[in-house]
């Protein structure tokens, strides 16, 4: 491709695709048991891209099957650390290596932007494994204290095979994020990534194999929640679950698990966080671009998205004018276009339902200051970004989560009101502060009931820090950080008595 590519050449390396369409299991390309396929659209244009081998429990199976005899033959699960590492050194590169073709099949498949796709696809995946294949080999057990007369070790060991049930707002990215510890642990996985956005992940499959890992260690399995994502759910050899989605879906997991096997189940679920803006914040460049992207990244269909947006009255219409001038300036559209801010919503569906909230904001009396709607003169899912203000908290739009490019200010009086609003939700996952009182920040980064707080600049953190959810946005399993790792592992002691 040429050095500055354009949505033309994109197009046309989109059209040289070979989109992959069967489950990867036991290391070979495999149709469903059932034979049965789906099809799957690009959101953008309603185009059908391909059919995809339709995964039921018979397909788990199988996937589990090769994932138990993998985990038990040794070959990645008792291997040297360093070779671990060796293998999944060379998964990121290949990842890197293949990140523009890997990038335009996720914007296809998802309708995210070629821009965002590049970055996490180009940037962060690899990273991710990179730096678990490097904790690989520096991951030390410890020694107990008990006294001269025994030796009592405190080893940790890879937990077997792992359920991975992925959602379809950053397919690949959270693929890595669930990958990259389970492997470097040394577990087997039986990957199912949404039916919306199947192509990514089957893709990395491919190239894990390439790098060496050993037939059987990854498993994809293409399909949909209620046959594939539940057969791993209520899998008896199944050892531990991961899970990203909606609330509703990760409580199905917690019952899956009671009644099958009691795997523990890491859950990562939804979000309804608040951006909080304190009356001494400088109204900057900084801050509104916060603003903005704690909104509309990825079309807010985004788990950490800032929706709420709780805001200061002595500072609100300052606030509120740049954030307007600077949605107005959005490009929504092909998402190909490296031009693109917003591109489409996932599916046909999805966007019916973020329309059917934007509604429901008009209707309880939210006052309606950019967007609304349907994005005019695309055909695909767009939404265009949405901007309301007078929302209370107790509107619909203010309380359960939207997944889509609406953001929300609520005006409050002083830090109080703030943190009195802030925390009034089921939901616990990110938080972003604004001010510039460092005793203000810590104030409300301590009673925020969230698992991350993001001071003066949103972000989600990266690979080195934890990244999970208090209340129903979480369990006490977390992803990213060295905590990632924990998920993946068991603790054993060894106890030697000594004469
Ligand atoms: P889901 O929670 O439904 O999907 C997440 C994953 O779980 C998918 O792989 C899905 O499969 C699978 N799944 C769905 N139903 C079941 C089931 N009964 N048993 C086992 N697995 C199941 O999220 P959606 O994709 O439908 O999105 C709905 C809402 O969830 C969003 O609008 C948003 O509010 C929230 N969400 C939150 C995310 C987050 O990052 N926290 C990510 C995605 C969504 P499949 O889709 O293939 O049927």
């Amino acid at each position: 491709m040429t050095a500055n590519p354009s949505a033309a050449d994109y197009r046309a390396a989109a059209d040289r695709l070979a989109l992959p369409s069967r489950a990867f299991i036991d290391g070979a390309w495999r149709p469903a048991v059932s034979g049965r396929t789906f099809e799957n659209r690009d959101p953008a244009t309603g185009a059908v891209l391909g059919q995809v081998a339709h995964c039921d429990g018979r397909d788990v199976d199988l996937a589990v099957a090769a994932a138990r005899r993998a985990f038990e033959d040794g070959a990645w699960s008792r291997a040297a650390p360093e070779e671990r590492k060796a293998v999944l050194l060379r998964l990121a590169d290949l990842v890197r290596a293949n990140a523009e073709e890997l990038a335009v099949m996720e914007s296809l498949d998802s309708g995210k932007t070629i821009r965002d796709c590049l970055n996490e696809i180009g940037h962060e995946v690899p990273t991710f494994f990179q730096w678990y294949a490097e904790l690989a080999d520096k991951s030390f057990g410890k020694v107990a204290p008990t006294g001269e007369k025994s030796l009592a070790m405190i080893v940790k060991e890879p937990v077997g095979v792992v359920g991975l049930v992925l959602p379809w707002n950053f397919p690949l990215l959270m693929a890595a994020w669930k990958l990259a510890p389970a492997l470097a642990a040394g577990c087997s996985a039986v990957l199912k990534p949404a039916e919306q956005t199947p192509l990514t992940a089957l893709r990395l499959a491919e190239l894990a194999a390439e790098a060496g890992l050993p037939a059987g260690v990854l498993n994809v399995v293409p399909g949909f929640g209620e046959t594939a994502g539940q057969a791993i759910g209520r899998h008896r050899d199944i050892d531990v679950v991961s899970f990203t989605g909606s609330t509703e879906v990760g409580a199905y997991f917690l019952r899956y698990a009671s009644e099958s096997n009691l795997k523990p189940v890491g859950l990562e679920m939804g979000g309804k966080s608040p951006f909080i803006v304190l009356d001494d914040a400088d109204i900057d460049e900084a801050l509104v671009s916060s603003a903005v992207s704690a909104a509309f990244w990825n079309g807010g269909q985004n788990c950490s998205a800032n929706m709420r947006q709780i805001v200061d009255r002595r500072v609100k219409d300052a606030f509120l004018d740049r954030v307007l001038a600077k949605t107005r300036a959005l490009a929504v559209g092909d998402p190909l276009d490296p031009a693109t801010d917003l591109g489409a919503m996932v599916s046909e569906e999805h966007r019916a339902r973020v329309l059917s909230y934007i509604e429901a904001g008009r209707q309880e009396g939210a006052r309606l200051l950019a967007g609304g709607g349907p994005s005019a003169g695309l055909a695909g899912s767009f939404v265009d970004p949405t901007v309301f203000d007078a929302v209370t908290p107790s509107m619909r739009v203010a309380r359960e989560e939207i997944f889509g490019p609406v953001l929300g200010v609520i005006a409050v009086d002083g830090i109080e009101e703030a943190l009195r609003v802030a925390r009034d939700t089921d939901y616990g996952l990110h938080a972003t502060i604004f001010t510039r009182d460092i005793d203000k920040a810590f104030h409300l980064a301590r009673r925020l009931p969230c698992g991350t707080v993001a001071v003066n600049g949103f972000t989600e953190g990266n690979v080195t820090t934890p990244f999970g959810g208090y209340k129903r946005s979480g369990s006490l399993a977390r992803d990213n950080g060295t905590e990632a790792v924990d998920q993946y592992l068991q603790t054993k002691t060894i106890w030697v008595s000594l004469r």
